[in-house]
């Protein structure tokens, strides 16, 4: 899949590059002599193979973006459990050995977001929406897929091609430092447009098979985009939700398709309430003032 994009992704650059080059011929605009074509295939290589650690360090890139917008809620209790619960969820994916961090913002927005190399950051909105632990799992394993399928990197990668073309190749140097800043750059304007829904529907599918390996009900999820698909989608709280997101109703539409009766046997597994409930005790006291 994601070497399908990286292929698609150079696709779309060797034809940007025979417009360019036959602009050049032309006699047009752009100046052929500053383009060195060796160091943009040596950027090019460099852009569609992204290391793991270089993939984690564009991810902290993006977090402290994110946190700075919101930054974590003070609730040590809170964001220890989350992680306690992430850390699971994230152990049964097929990357169970990334840096994965987990932590709630204190943004009332219902939202969550992951960056690439394992951090996944659950707004405090969200976790007062969510009614148990099941439905957290759902959440997280969503965003664990994001994260494990390299969803935000592909598409960082691909705006960065775009990016970097439109500034003139020189502007990309080959260094790795200079090339996770320049992939992390555009991070705010991906996190408002979203993602394609493609990645959105296979997030929701894989997320609910990582959450019921974790032993929890699959049905998780579902109930989550259930409240969701009931409230108003109007308000300010669920905006940017409604914006990156298919409308929860074609998630659930999607959703059973995919899960049919594969998971009726799982239904009613682990949903662990209490701890849910007294871990988030302190936002729903807050919530009720
Ligand atoms: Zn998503």
């Amino acid at each position: 899949m994601n070497r399908l994009r990286g292929q698609a992704a150079l696709m779309v650059l060797a034809m940007a590059l025979l417009v360019t080059a036959c602009a050049g011929g032309k006699g047009g605009s752009f100046n052929m002599q500053n383009i060195d074509i060796g160091q943009l295939a040596q950027n090019l290589r460099g852009l569609r193979a992204v290391s793991e650690s270089e993939e984690i360090e564009i991810g902290n890139g993006v977090s402290e973006t994110l946190l700075g917008a919101r930054p974590l809620e003070k609730d040590d209790e809170l964001q220890h459990y989350v992680n306690v619960v992430g850390l699971w969820v994230a152990r049964q994916s097929e990357r169970p050995d990334l840096p994965w961090h987990f932590g709630v913002s204190d943004s009332d927005a219902i939202n969550a977001f992951a960056a690439p190399g394992g951090n996944v950051i659950i707004t405090r909105g969200m976790m007062r929406l969510l009614r148990n632990e099941s439905e957290l799992a759902g959440v997280i394993g969503h965003e664990v897929v994001h994260v494990v399928n390299k969803h935000h990197l592909s598409a960082i990668q691909k705006n960065a091609f775009i990016g970097l073309l439109g500034q003139g190749v020189s502007a990309a140097s080959g260094r790795n430092q200079q090339l996770v800043n320049a992939l992390i750059g555009p991070t705010k304007e991906l996190y408002a447009r979203g993602l394609d829904k493609s990645d959105e529907f296979e997030a929701d599918r894989m997320g609910v098979v990582i959450a019921a390996r974790a032993g929890y009900d699959p049905w998780g999820l579902p109930a989550s985009l259930q409240t969701l698909a009931g409230m108003k989608p109007d308000g300010s709280q669920l905006a940017l939700l409604f914006k990156t997101h298919p409308a929860p109703g074609a998630r659930l539409e999607k959703l059973s398709l995919a899960m049919g009766t594969s998971f009726d046997q799982l239904a009613g597994g682990g949903q662990s309430s209490d701890r849910f409930t007294r871990a988030t005790q302190r936002l729903k006291v807050a919530d009720a003032r």
